[in-house]
């Protein structure tokens, strides 16, 4: 594991980015018109990348032919960029187990994630908080790790499945063509994959990881239960005002939506600020000291406590602590920040939705396709990485009881139950912290105040609650 700053000796590679030439170098492993596929997987994001992998590496799978189909350019990194990017996800120990055993996560750790294992969440309201720390849990935390240092561990690794699993860059999938399932007479029964260069490919199983807004599943007719938050996310790349020993990870909720602090290196944090779409224009318009002022003062500030709240949640800590005097944690404050990284400042509108079917005749979606979430509980890329994990069983299972991939229904199925037992109630726990927390009405305010700190004083639930979001 490499928790190596930006600019530690040995790191001076820049991302190399495929250009036009190296695209046309992958041509060799481009797909030729009409020809027959056992998996497309269309998107090639955190979250398809994955799946090839995971596909091309399962032993069951290995006489089958694979390919991903990604829009956007190919992502490789020579040697770790010298500024952290914007993007990155908090990864659970769950998902960095799956990355392991891809391969990937040896070449993560050779470019650079921050492992933290500690986590304060507290309110702006109030001051109730909850910890979650290494004396109620044994390993780390969770990492954190840029997007593109992912998907280009992925790549890596993908290059070595080359055999079996193909790749085209720049090709977007502009139309799908579904068979009729109960059609024996249908000239061509698989499903038809329309490329915006005009060719034509087939395919017997089609995976959609093409992220919240998927053709596939629109194109499919899988109905989706969705909404828009009223709320964008900041990020941002942060330098702190003097370098700590940088492992905790902290998320205040403030009034307009949870501010998060994650730890990069020993001198810099990535910020995550949701906020009203309008503050959220404001932010990015402020000059830099202006910009670093309002993060330190939302993380610090305590101009929007209640006199009342705060004396009520004052008596309730301390019945609490007589009750169980050694339970609870101090308030803590994260560290100031002093400045932020060169045109680090980006906004991303927030959305939540859920595929009500993950699969379909001869379709499976997964990822940002099937479920989007709030990022204020860091769980949307280890959901998508879930699905990988499942997905990949039920297709081996399949291919050893020699199954058409596209047609046994019931393993997809088994798939779909599974992924959705686990993917709903976290989505359902999600919005609705996102709702609790996003009034400051006194009595939802002091509801959230007990509940926060019942929970912080009951170790037990709060190991059960780790257990369930570190899968
Ligand atoms: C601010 C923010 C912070 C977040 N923090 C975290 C976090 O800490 N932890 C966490 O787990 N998650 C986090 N998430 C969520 C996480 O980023 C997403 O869940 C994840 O990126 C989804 O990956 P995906 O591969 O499913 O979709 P995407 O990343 O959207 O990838 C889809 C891919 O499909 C391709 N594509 C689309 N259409 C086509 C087409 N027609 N043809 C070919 N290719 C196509 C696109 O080019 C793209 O590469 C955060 C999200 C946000 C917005």
């Amino acid at each position: 594991r490499s928790s190596a700053g930006p600019s530690s000796p040995g790191h001076s590679g820049a991302e190399a980015l495929s250009s036009p030439a190296a695209a046309c170098r992958h041509e060799e492993s481009s797909a030729s018109e009409n020809q027959l596929f056992d998996i497309i997987i269309s998107g090639g994001g955190m979250v398809g990348t994955a799946m090839a992998c995971s596909l091309g590496l399962d032993p069951n799978l290995a006489g089958k032919k694979i390919l991903l189909l990604e829009a956007g350019h190919k992502k490789e990194m020579d040697g770790v960029p010298e500024t952290y990017s914007t993007r990155v996800s908090s990864i659970s120990p769950g998902s960095a187990t799956l990355l392991s055993g891809l391969g990937a996560w040896d070449h993560i750790a050779n470019m650079r994630c921050k492992p933290y294992n500690k986590m304060q969440v507290w309110d702006a309201c109030s001051d109730a908080l909850i910890t979650f720390d290494k004396d109620n849990l044994q390993d780390e935390m969770a990492y954190i790790v840029e997007n593109d240092v992912i998907v280009a561990a992925l790549t890596k690794q993908l290059q070595t499945l080359s055999d079996h699993v193909k790749v085209q860059y720049r090709t977007k999938v502009v139309k799908y063509t579904w068979p009729r399932p109960y059609h024996v007479s249908e000239s061509i029964p698989w499903v038809q994959v329309t490329l915006a260069n005009g060719k034509t490919l087939q395919t017997k199983l089609l995976i959609g990881a093409d992220g919240p807004n998927s053709m596939v599943r629109r194109e499919a007719g899988i109905p989706t239960v969705k909404w828009n938050y009223d709320q964008s996310a900041v990020v941002a790349v942060l330098h702190l005002s003097e370098p700590t020993v940088n492992n905790v990870a902290w998320q205040r909720f403030l009034q307009t939506g949870p501010i998060a602090m994650l730890p990069l290196s020993d001198t810099e944090s990535s910020l995550v600020w949701s906020t009203s779409h309008q503050h959220a224009e404001e932010l990015l318009q402020l000059n830099e000291e202006s910009f670093v002022d309002a993060i330190n003062s939302a993380f610090w500030s305590n101009e929007n406590h209640s006199e009342m709240v705060e004396t009520a949640g004052s008596l309730f800590r301390t019945t609490l602590s007589v009750l169980m005097p050694d339970s609870g944690s101090a308030r803590q404050l994260p560290p100031s920040v002093a400045g932020i990284g060169p045109k680090s400042r980006v906004m991303f509108p927030l959305g939540m939705g859920h595929a009500t079917e993950y699969i379909r005749h001869r379709v499976a979606i997964i990822g940002d396709a099937a479920h989007r979430v709030h990022p204020l509980a860091g769980q949307g890329a280890n959901l998508g990485f879930g699905d990988v994990a499942y997905l990949t069983k039920v297709l081996s299972q399949a291919a050893f009881n020699g199954k058409d991939l596209g047609k046994s229904m019931q393993h997809l199925l088994e798939f779909e139950t599974e992924r959705q037992r686990h993917n709903l109630p976290m989505m359902a726990a999600i919005d609705l912290m996102k709702r609790l927390y996003s009034t400051n009405a006194a009595p939802m305010v002091l509801l959230r105040t007990f509940g926060l700190q019942a929970t912080n004083a009951l170790p037990p639930l709060k190991e059960q609650i780790m257990a369930y979001a570190s899968k």
